[in-house]
């Protein structure tokens, strides 16, 4: 049934988004749902391929040349010069520089054909919602169900419902679904109306809106949070980074990029990383080359690019500059000083802020100038090619004198002024009895609370003794925080003990082989993928064991796939936090460690 007017406004002024219904929808469903937006990937590679052709080759070779630095600048002078002049000659109105050579680039504004459906008055009943099989807007969704569509499953489902709650849910499901399927559309071919579930009368962002992932309601984004949709158990997490991946990848986008930059924060940053067609194609090449594993390095190196891309816009007061245009030796004075002005140069001091960013922009920016000079090998610009390569020089010869000199050099300066702290034994002693005191308290804590089956203090409880678990195992064995805060359930599982039958174990002291006895080994990646043993001790073994017993009652997700995973979400927990946390809980005699 519809609602009718008189409920209608009761519902919008009782709570906007109060219409959900419970249900279940089964996993048939979501492959309906969920079209194959998978872009094809396309293969390159960063050297020269075997494709160009001969006559060809004999150009490449001479802008292979490497020319001196100080001989590159004079030739970009030259070569602009020269450009200038020509333009002059082709245009009789006004003189043209080479500043106004910039072309407007053509940005893949994501979904700026969409607009999205807005209501004409409170008072009005306009609203249309789309059919989900034959994706034709009805005023009266319901008789055309049972009229047009009496037989299909989801209708023959309405029909046979007899509870009223129910059979409410599983009607606005319907039409939500119907309208998903169409905003889908809508998205895909960037021109359209977008149906949402509650319209305003003032014209709103098609960004705005996502569906939440359970009922298909659009909701805008930021209100997704208070949405209360009773298909749904648990409202944990970050539902709107979750929702957003139902949404298509705009065109030219594979689905692995569009997840990853849609799991960024929100900001300025994300829109504009998302728009620039070469650094979405950055974070491609980045995927494939680390994988989806390491999610948040490439972010953070997405993250710096975009950074300074948003500083050289500032800088040359162009909204529109896009990263491309930046990867021109034209261009690369402008490079240098949106590099200082991010990174906090100081011209009286010579020195940074920030030095690592410095040196971090610089290798991205000759690895942007890479791809860059395949997609124009690909497409045969021989103009561009050359002025890559005179980029590329500059980069190597100039970014070391201009920027890498003072980086390192403030780097070298705070390592040599920075006093190096060491913890006193007794502090050491007291954070040891301290953390093996909590872990024994909160392993008896949660082992209760699995038999007495209280599986709303399971979460808190699992956290708690994965955070002292962690501080103990990096303590114990003076690794790397990261290193260990990144041991995956694959790594423990495949912990190994000494093989007490083999001849080693003769050659050892008594003493010697009761400490084999002792301790297992897990073999975890460390820095540079070198890899790093982890013992364990027995008291450690069991706590790690409990954890990983709990797991699903904690709210740990199953593509989660470290020991000390967060709960909703599919990362780990810092190590450095937990040591901090620890050693504030204890009174330390000395500077905390
Ligand atoms: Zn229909
Ligand atoms: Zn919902």
């Amino acid at each position: 049934m519809e609602p009718t007017p008189a409920q209608h406004s009761i519902t919008s002024i009782q709570y906007q988004y109060a219409d959900h219904h419970r249900g279940s929808s089964s996993p048939e469903d979501d492959s309906d749902l969920d079209p194959d937006y998978f872009a094809s990937d396309t293969e390159g590679s960063d050297t020269y391929s075997g494709s160009v052709s001969e006559e060809s080759c004999d150009e490449l070779v001479v802008s292979r040349q490497r020319t001196k630095p100080s001989k590159v600048r004079a030739l970009i002078a030259e070569k602009s010069r020269s450009d200038v002049t020509e333009h002059t000659h082709s245009t009789d109105d006004q003189p043209v520089t080479s500043e106004m050579q910039y072309e407007e680039p053509a940005r893949n504004e994501e979904r700026a054909g969409v607009t999205v459906a807005c209501s004409s008055g409170s008072k009005t009943w306009d609203k249309k919602s789309y059919c989900y099989y034959c994706t034709v807007p009805q005023a009266q969704i319901q008789r055309h169900w049972f009229s047009k569509h009496k037989s299909e499953r989801y209708v023959v489902e309405i029909d046979l419902c007899k509870d009223k709650i129910k059979r409410n849910q599983l009607i606005a499901r319907l039409r939500n679904l119907g309208n998903h399927c169409h905003n889908v559309e809508v998205m895909q071919k960037g021109e359209g109306e977008i149906m949402v579930t509650h319209r305003k009368t003032v014209a709103t962002g098609a960004t705005d809106y996502v569906p939440c992932d359970q009922c298909y309601s659009y909701v805008q984004k930021r209100q997704l949070w208070r949405h209360k949709c009773r298909i749904r158990k648990s409202q944990k997490g970050r539902k709107a980074n979750q929702a957003q991946l139902l949404l298509p990848a705009p065109a030219g986008m594979s689905r692995t990029v569009y997840e990853l930059l849609s799991s960024m924060i929100d900001d300025e940053v994300k829109f504009v990383a998302k728009n620039d067609n070469l650094i979405v194609e950055y974070a491609r090449k980045l995927i494939q080359s680390k994988g989806m594993q390491k999610k948040a390095y490439i972010k953070d190196k997405v993250r710096e690019v975009t950074r300074f891309l948003i500083q050289a816009r500032k800088s040359t007061g162009k909204d529109n500059l896009c990263m491309k245009d930046c990867i021109n030796p034209t261009y690369f004075s402008l490079c240098l000083s949106a590099v200082k002005e991010l990174t906090g140069f100081d011209e009286g001091t010579a020195s940074y802020r920030v030095p690592s960013l410095a040196l971090k922009i610089g290798h991205a920016l000759k690895k942007l100038a890479n791809i860059v000079k395949r997609q124009a090998i690909e497409s045969r610009q021989y103009e561009e090619i050359r002025d890559i390569d005179y980029f590329s020089d500059l980069c190597n010869a100039e970014w070391g004198e201009e920027i890498a000199r003072y980086a390192l050099d403030t780097l070298q300066q705070r390592k040599r002024n920075k006093v190096n702290l060491l913890p006193v034994t007794t502090d050491v002693q007291k954070l040891i009895s301290y953390l093996r005191q909590t872990s024994t308290k909160c392993m008896s804590d949660l082992q209760k609370a699995i038999d007495g089956g209280f599986k709303e203090a399971i979460p808190l409880l699992h956290r708690e003794l994965a955070e002292v678990t962690l501080a103990d195992i990096i303590t114990f064995n003076r690794r790397r925080q990261g290193e260990v805060a990144k041991l995956t359930m694959a790594d423990y599982n495949k912990k190994t003990k000494v093989d007490m039958a083999s001849d080693v174990q003769a050659g050892l002291s008594q003493m010697e082989q009761k400490l084999c006895r002792l301790f297992s080994r897990v073999e975890i990646r460390g820095k540079r993928d070198r890899v790093v043993p982890v013992l364990t001790t027995e008291h450690t073994q069991s706590a790690v064991d409990l954890l990983n017993r709990c797991r699903s009652d904690a709210g740990i997700r199953e593509s989660n796939e470290y020991v000390f995973s967060i709960a909703y979400f599919d990362n780990y927990l810092r190590g450095s936090d937990m040591l901090r946390k620890a050693t504030c809980a204890v009174e330390l005699d000395s500077h905390p460690l």
